[in-house]
């Protein structure tokens, strides 16, 4: 069978899938919501862990995957634990976090929301179609279905699959339910721009890598340093790339980013430690606010928040989704946020939306190849994601509720075993070597199998 597939939703996973669909010569169109291809979400930086960067690899034309290599931020040395006096509780090496792998796609990217989305939609003219918002899908009597779009066109394929994020109108439809929730967090992004003059007194370990800064009671606060691009390239292979690019309509320079280095603060608190009416406050305004929440932190942390660019800082309250139990396979399916949202405190999101793009497409490849039914096949695709994706919202949501945690002892608890972990090797590695990257890792030989 030569199934034809319909993607709701041109976003991160939406795009992966089509790329890797496109590359196994599977029929696929793209209806995206937004008239414009420019990324509505702007100015931030998505990590891409290394369950993405295999996904991605996967998913990708090699000359896009090696453009991404070329044009995205270096990881940094790691992952610091520290308290609110800035004392090391554990360093977890990058290289720990990759199982010892330096390959590309074994290890963390910073990517550029904006340039990942010109990246995700090169080579794709006439499979995107823009400006298309999905309303409702109707089963066809042959079994295929149909989705209907606000202008009044429709589409028919094999499979419609769901990407269509968070707020999912294919989900509501063929999932009705409360789908997300309201977590007790809320958290506050700015940004700090790393430059000369705030490189001289942003604390060194902010300056690369990832932080956490986990006080014995009240907020927390991740950060995550954007710096510098690789150049690894040299001239001749910049040339080279370039060349490639080419039929993508694509050049290095497009994708080379327009931001500044920075470091993303992300505080996260108790919705209960929060006013009424906070929600209205300006840039300056959230400013003060985590400034009261943080007193007696070390001053270089306070500093950051106070030099944030006001314009950057946001309040978000964060949302997850409740489990869904396997449901009976039809011709439609959901991939993303669409069925796994979850609080952004892992950065797991955008990851495991690629990793089911990645899962989704190697299954259907096999459906192309007659090597399996479309029913038999999505139904695998189903089982396995429900189980990995589900498995991160929960580690997303037990990281969040220890960083809102009211209990002193409950945190003691938490700093206690990060600092065992620092002086026992063993525990370091089944805990962040292992387990840590559990949630998030693929595993290859299934999927070079699968992918025969
Ligand atoms: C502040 C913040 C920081 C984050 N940082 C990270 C990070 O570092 N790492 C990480 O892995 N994740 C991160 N995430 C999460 C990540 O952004 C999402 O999980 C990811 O974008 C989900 O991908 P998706 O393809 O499922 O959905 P999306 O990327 O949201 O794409 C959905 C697409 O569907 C379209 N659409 C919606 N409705 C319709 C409709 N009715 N008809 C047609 N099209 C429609 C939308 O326009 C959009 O293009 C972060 C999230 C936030 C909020």
């Amino acid at each position: 069978m030569a199934p034809k597939v319909i993607v709701v939703g041109g976003g991160i996973g939406g795009l992966c899938l089509a790329h890797a669909l496109r590359g196994a010569g599977v029929a696929v169109r793209v209806y995206e919501r937004d008239r414009d291809p420019d990324d509505p979400v702007r100015g931030y930086r998505i990590h891409v862990n290394q369950m993405g960067s295999r996904s991605l690899r996967q998913c990708l034309p090699a000359p896009l995957w090696e453009a991404f290599l070329a044009t995205a931020g270096h990881p940094g040395p790691g992952f610091r634990f520290q308290d609110e006096r800035l004392r090391e509780l554990l360093f977890v090496e990058e290289a720990l976090m990759s199982g010892g792998s330096t390959a590309p796609a074994d290890v963390h990217h910073a990517a550029s929301r904006a340039a990942l989305r010109r990246l995700l939609l090169a080579g794709l003219d006439g499979v995107v179609r823009f400006g298309k918002v999905f309303e409702r899908y109707e089963t066809e009597p042959d079994g295929r279905v149909t989705a209907r779009f606000s202008d009044g066109t429709s589409a028919t394929g094999d499979l419609l699959v769901g990407a269509d994020g968070a707020n999912s109108a294919v989900r509501r439809q063929y999932l009705p339910g409360p789908g997300r929730v309201v977590t007790d967090a809320v958290g506050f992004g700015a940004r700090l721009p790393l430059t000369e003059a705030t490189r001289k007194w942003v604390p060194a370990g902010f300056q690369a890598g990832l932080n956490l800064v986990l006080p014995s009671r009240g907020c927390a606060m991740f950060t995550a340093s954007f710096t510098g691009r690789r150049q690894a390239l040299g001239y001749q292979g910049a040339e080279r790339l370039d060349r490639d690019l080419a039929p993508y309509g694509l050049d290095l320079a497009s994708l080379t980013d327009d931001l500044e280095d920075y470091v993303l603060l992300a505080v996260i608190a108790h919705r209960r430690a929060i006013p009424p009416g906070a929600a209205g406050l300006d840039g300056e305004g959230l400013k003060s606010l985590v400034a009261g929440m943080t007193p007696g932190w070390h001053p270089g942390v306070r500093r950051m928040v106070a030099e944030a660019d006001p314009a950057t800082v946001q309040l978000m309250p964060f949302k997850t989704s409740t489990p869904v139990p396997a449901w009976p396979t039809t011709a439609v399916t959901l991939l993303g946020d669409a069925v796994h949202s979850m609080p952004p405190v892992m950065g797991f999101g955008a990851n495991v939306a690629m990793r089911d793009a990645a899962l989704l497409s190697s299954v259907i490849a096999a459906v192309h190849r007659g090597e399996d039914t479309l029913t038999s096949a999505v139904r695998s695709y189903e089982k396995e994601m429900l189980d990995y994706g589900f498995g991160a919202v929960r580690t997303a949501g037990r990281m969040t509720d220890l960083l809102i945690a009211g209990s002193p002892l409950v945190r003691n608890v938490a700093k206690g075993w990060l600092r065992a972990c620092a002086v026992a090797g063993p525990l370091k590695r089944m805990s962040f070597g292992t387990r840590w990257t559990d949630e998030t890792r693929q595993e290859p030989e299934r999927v070079a199998a699968r992918l025969g």
